[in-house]
């Protein structure tokens, strides 16, 4: 009833429970690999799973997901297209908060959580002229296309690095403002090279150091959270 086809047909914003499930399933499958388990699901949005089960299962009468009990949803190609028109709007009033607002990085992202569900799919498009069509986010991650395509994403988490791996940093997470704090301060940011100088297998901690020779031991939550790639045509320079 709250939930109809042409909530989705429009160009307006789905109703915000709809995107905000879209959204956690894509990102999770995107972590994962796999499907989004009911369990991840409602830990993300901090809802009941048996509340997660329903929605799933009108998710999927509408065409947006497909859902096996025991193994959890994933996106139709419908599903897909509506998650990412979201991801879109969601970091592009990133950039905005950022470039011209003057908002912290470690703030847009509750700012946008909260203004992706009010805007219209035309006041994106002009944000997007305003920006100049960026192609990624202030955390790094890669803006959606107006059409609906992502750029493939060959990083992977510092945590997977190898000792002696020069990288440099592609993304990092964008929920936890503390952290992002940590490696703002740190200058930590996309676009820096590291070089890893050691990854402790005993308690997961990444030591790496920057363009400055500054040393920074990063423990798991954190080298699980940046993003980095391997650029080794480009080993030996910038030091
Ligand atoms: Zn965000």
């Amino acid at each position: 009833m709250g939930y109809e086809m042409n909530d989705l047909a429009e160009s307006r914003s789905p109703s915000s429970s709809v995107g905000d499930y879209l959204k956690a399933v894509w990102e999770l499958a995107v972590t994962s690999g796999g499907a989004a388990s009911t369990k991840d699901v409602a830990a993300r949005l901090s809802i009941s799973p048996a509340s997660v089960s329903n929605m799933f299962a009108r998710l999927q009468e509408m065409g947006l997901v497909r859902y096996e009990r025991y193994r959890g949803a994933t996106l139709t190609e419908r599903g897909r297209k509506e998650a990412l028109r979201l991801v879109r709007r969601h970091r592009l009033i990133e950039t905005f908060l950022l470039e011209h607002l003057g908002y912290d990085w470690q703030e847009v992202h509750e700012e946008a959580e909260r203004l992706e569900h009010a805007v219209s799919d035309g006041f994106t498009e002009r944000l997007a002229e305003l920006l100049g069509h960026p192609d990624h986010d202030p955390h790094g991650d890669p803006i959606p296309s107006a059409e609906g395509t992502l750029e493939a994403d060959d990083s992977f988490p510092l945590s997977q690095a190898a000792t002696g791996q020069r990288v440099r940093i592609s993304k990092v997470r964008d929920e936890d403002a503390a952290m992002l704090d940590y490696f703002g301060d740190r200058n930590l940011v996309p676009g820096r090279w590291l070089t890893v100088r050691e990854v402790r297998t005993v308690d997961g901690v990444v030591i790496v150091e920057d363009e400055e020779a500054e040393v920074y031991a990063l423990g798991e939550p954190l080298a699980r959270s940046m993003f980095v790639r391997s650029e080794t045509s480009d080993l030996g320079e910038g030091n």
